[in-house]
């Protein structure tokens, strides 16, 4: 088979791994270039063409949900290291892409397949001088031996929990063991990276809404990874289904649930919530109609309004409009005199017509005309 025949099933079976440099990456290929290119978002908003590929979409697993399942009658292809660093070479060569995200199939077992994408990476780094990002994905089960190689390699590493408990993982990933197999792996991960390595951290994704998992669980055990393994973030994939797999027919997961989970788990990175700030239905889920900042701090009149001029920088990030850098500023700004308007609060960058609902002024309250009715605050 051509690399260009190759690069297109391989690419296209990897779409549904969402780990990029940093927050979305978008889940289509990119049209008019060779398939496996997809762009994601830097941290700083920049767009980052990758090639995103698989070694392998032969797998011995028969994941419920996995276009790439075993018991699927789909035509199969693999790599050779070789093929896959040159190929990565030449992409970037061309400009067409500013990294790698290199996942696979698991053939055979995790280390024989875990070692010929680290065979990959070292051509690539060794052999091509390669200085651009590389994700590695850590297959399941990986040894010790392999994960000090990779973590040697990559920018990022990543392993994949895909649900949040192992009960739930059961009911789309029957083959797996979630204690020892992935978390297991991921705890390994973690402590074989050693300080200085692996600038882009390591991260996890799980599946949105395969399990009948709830918003809840998966912000709990986001909360509880980032803090106990001191991931970079986790990600997540929406459910979709794929033609003649056992769950072809279960719903698909809307986008706006997803984007919701990114933004809650933003706030529990960036801005240190605690899940139990965060507002969820009597389903245990998030509001789809409402941004989960604005619906926590709807539901805390006790707490609103914070009185810009005497507010700690905890209580300023709580406030809808108000970010980690507008909040520095008002602190900032507070050294110098009292904040007394709208307008002065714009000029740090507050997104004011968020922000004037929960915030006074020297004591003034300013809300819009039309200012949600859960507004009744004490002043
Ligand atoms: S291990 Fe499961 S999810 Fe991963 S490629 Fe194989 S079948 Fe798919």
């Amino acid at each position: 088979m051509e690399n260009e025949e190759k690069l297109r099933l391989l690419g296209a079976s990897a779409r549904f791994d969402v780990s990029a440099p940093s927050t979305i990456a978008a889940q289509d290929a990119l049209s008019g270039r060779p398939g496996g290119i997809y762009e994601a978002l830097s941290a700083d908003g920049r767009r980052v063409p990758l090639l995103k590929v698989l070694l392998s979409n032969a797998c011995k697993n028969d994941c419920l949900y996995c276009a790439t399942r075993c018991s699927r009658n789909i035509p199969r292809a693999s790599f050779q290291p070789q093929e896959l660093a040159r190929l990565t070479v030449e992409l970037a060569e061309a400009g067409l892409i500013k990294g790698l995200f290199l996942s696979s199939g698991i053939v055979g077992d995790s280390d024989s397949t875990m070692a010929r994408m680290i065979e990959a990476v070292e051509i690539l780094r060794h052999q091509y001088h390669f200085r651009d990002y590389v994700h590695l994905k850590i297959l399941p089960g990986t040894s010790d031996a392999a994960i000090a190689r990779a973590a040697g390699l990559a920018d990022r590493l990543s392993v994949n929990l895909e649900a949040p408990s192992s009960t739930q993982l059961q009911t789309i990933c029957p083959g797996k063991n979630f204690r020892r197999g992935l978390l297991g792996t991921l705890r390994r991960v973690r402590q074989a990276i050693e300080p200085g390595q692996v600038r882009a951290g390591l991260t996890t994704q799980f599946v949105v809404g395969g399990a009948e998992e709830t918003d809840r669980e998966l912000v709990a055990a986001t909360a509880r990874l980032e803090a106990e393994l001191a991931l970079s973030r986790v990600y997540f994939s929406r459910f979709q289904p794929v033609p003649d797999t056992p769950l072809e027919n279960h719903p698909a997961t809307p986008p706006a649930r997803e984007h919701r989970l990114y933004q809650a788990e933003f706030l529990l990175r960036s801005y240190g919530f605690e899940p139990g700030e965060l507002v969820f239905d009597d389903n245990d889920m998030l509001p789809l109609d409402q941004d989960p900042k604005l619906a926590a701090a709807l539901a805390r009149p006790d707490f609103f309004p914070v009185e810009i001029n005497r507010a700690e920088r905890w209580e300023l990030i709580r406030v809808p409009g108000i970010g980690p850098t507008s909040a520095e500023r008002i602190v900032a700004a507070r050294t110098e005199g009292k904040i007394t308007s709208l307008r002065h609060l714009a000029m740090l960058g507050v997104l004011t017509e968020r922000a004037r609902n929960f915030v006074t002024l020297n004591g003034h309250f300013y809300p819009t005309p039309a200012a949600p009715r859960q507004l009744a605050f004490e002043l």
